[in-house]
């Protein structure tokens, strides 16, 4: 399998080399040329494989040039029931009859960013021990994709992070995840000022070209292949375990923010998997739910970007969207450097043409979104009628998802965190604190391992240098 870029580049790269890289070099992002498709026999006997064998089964699909008992033994590594919780990895949990949660938020950071961002701590290690090198990983965190990136690459060879955070803005738990972390490759850096400030050293740092260069600087956005590759997985977990054969549909729901995670429910419907309707769920930031709407993209600016209850999709543009804008032109690398390239980056956005916007409904998207009031009122009920208590962004999900319910589908609804990490708004729906797990429990007590600097990229770039000496 080969990997060419949304934005007309056509030279074709192995998995092994865009594994470590951003965006390709004419600032487009990274597919594989074509999508292999999952035929009937292959999907009944995926049925009655574990969560590691099937996704050894699908990444073998996309990566061959890992041998093949390599790939197999950083995935056992990965899926295991010790790192999440359960030997299913992602089980299922009934609601209301035909709707069932997906629980993909039982890894370490409690946040369904763990199910990709662990595998990518094994791929990076063994990667670089391949080539004989060392990466620096340098990111800007407000909470989840931070520390998902620290549990990840704790420990792991050849790897460093230097993760950016706003001094005192996380929460305690949050805070707690990060900073107690030991590990002499993680550097926890909190800035004095807000998150912007922390992204504005990112872009500085790694605009510095022969910086980036001397040292090694990586990053772990959400652009990366390898990470949609992962979520891909659990799509066929979800489908097999909500179903009895393979003649069956299914519609997902999917918290979104950044079009990451639907985004490889996408691929997975596009490899055959007998998915209906993707159901695409924002909060108050509309962004996408106005595109599926109305055929428009239209870029937020901060003073339309709300800070809201579902903090992880607070986004203002959706950094994956591209990919399926891509698929939906039918790979026209020229009409999507035209949208993505020019329009977006002059405009701010763009409207799809109306014989290009009748094509969305080929591609089973639906979409709506949520409030903060939805937010309460779906916790209260989903904990009075059922005893399970949701997050935030999984009762944005859980939400749209009843208003596009058909009898005889089965909906899964993916829980992308858990109450624990969002104990405020829990404590204003239900009166009480969500307990976190056993494990997790007086974490904000242990010793804390972190910097504080000033919003200066000089300064961060000064430790940077000091630290990877
Ligand atoms: C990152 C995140 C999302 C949004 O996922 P995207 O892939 O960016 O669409 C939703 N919920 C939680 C809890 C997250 O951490």
């Amino acid at each position: 399998m080969k990997y060419i870029s949304t934005r007309g580049d056509r030279t074709e790269r192995g998995f092994s080399d865009i594994l470590l890289e951003g965006l390709a070099p004419d600032g487009g992002l990274y597919l594989p040329t074509h999508y292999p498709k999952v035929d009937a026999a292959t999907l009944q006997r995926w049925r009655g494989l574990t969560y590691a064998q099937l996704a050894f089964e699908i990444l073998s699909l996309y990566i061959d040039d890992i041998p093949a008992a390599d790939l197999r033994r950083l995935v056992d590594a990965t899926y295991t029931e010790a790192v999440f919780g359960t030997p299913q990895i992602t089980p299922l949990k009934p609601l209301e009859a035909g709707m069932q949660l997906q629980a993909l938020s039982n890894g370490p950071t409690l946040a369904f960013k763990d199910m990709a961002m662990q595998l990518l701590g094994h791929l990076f290690e063994y990667e670089l021990a391949r080539r004989g090198e060392q990466l620096n990983i340098l990111g800007a965190t407000s909470g989840d994709t931070g520390s998902a990136a620290e549990y990840a690459m704790r420990g792991k060879q050849g790897v460093r992070v230097f993760m950016l955070s706003p001094h005192g803005r996380m929460s305690p738990f949050q805070q707690a995840q990060m900073f107690s972390l030991q590990d002499a490759n993680i550097h926890n850096l909190a800035v004095e000022g807000v998150f912007d400030d922390c992204q504005d050293i990112v872009k500085a740092v790694s605009a510095d070209l022969d910086f980036k260069r001397r040292h090694k600087i990586g990053t772990v956005n959400s652009i990366n292949w390898a990470r949609l590759l992962a979520q891909v997985v659990y799509y066929f977990a979800g489908y097999f375990q909500a179903t009895r054969s393979n003649d069956e549909q299914v519609d997902f729901a999917v918290p979104s923010g950044n079009f990451g995670n639907i985004c490889a429910g996408h691929v997975a419907r596009s490899m055959g998997l007998p998915i209906r309707h993707l159901v695409l769920a924002t909060n108050e930031n509309n962004v996408l739910d106005e595109f599926f709407r109305t055929g428009t993209y239209r870029v937020r600016g901060s003073a339309e970007t709300f800070e809201t209850s579902s903090p992880s999709m607070d986004i203002s543009k959706a950094s994956n969207f591209e990919r399926f804008v891509y698929d939906l032109l039918g790979r026209d690398g020229a009409r999507t450097q035209a949208l993505f390239g020019d329009a977006v980056a002059r405009q701010g956005g763009f409207t799809l043409a109306p014989a290009e916007f009748a094509r969305v409904a080929g591609f089973g998207f639906v979409s709506g979104s949520s409030s903060h009031a939805d937010r309460l009122a779906t916790i209260r009920d989903t904990f009075q009628r059922f005893g399970v208590m949701i997050d935030t962004h999984t009762a944005d999900g859980l939400k749209v998802a009843r208003a596009h319910c058909t009898p005889g589908v089965p909906m899964v609804v993916l829980e992308t965190a858990l109450p624990a990490k969002f104990a405020e708004t829990i404590r204003e729906a239900l009166g009480v604190d969500p307990e976190p797990p056993a494990a997790l429990r007086g974490i904000e007590d242990l010793p804390k391992r972190f910097t504080v600097v000033p919003p200066d990229a000089a300064v961060v770039q000064r430790y940077i240098e000091t630290h990877t000496a």
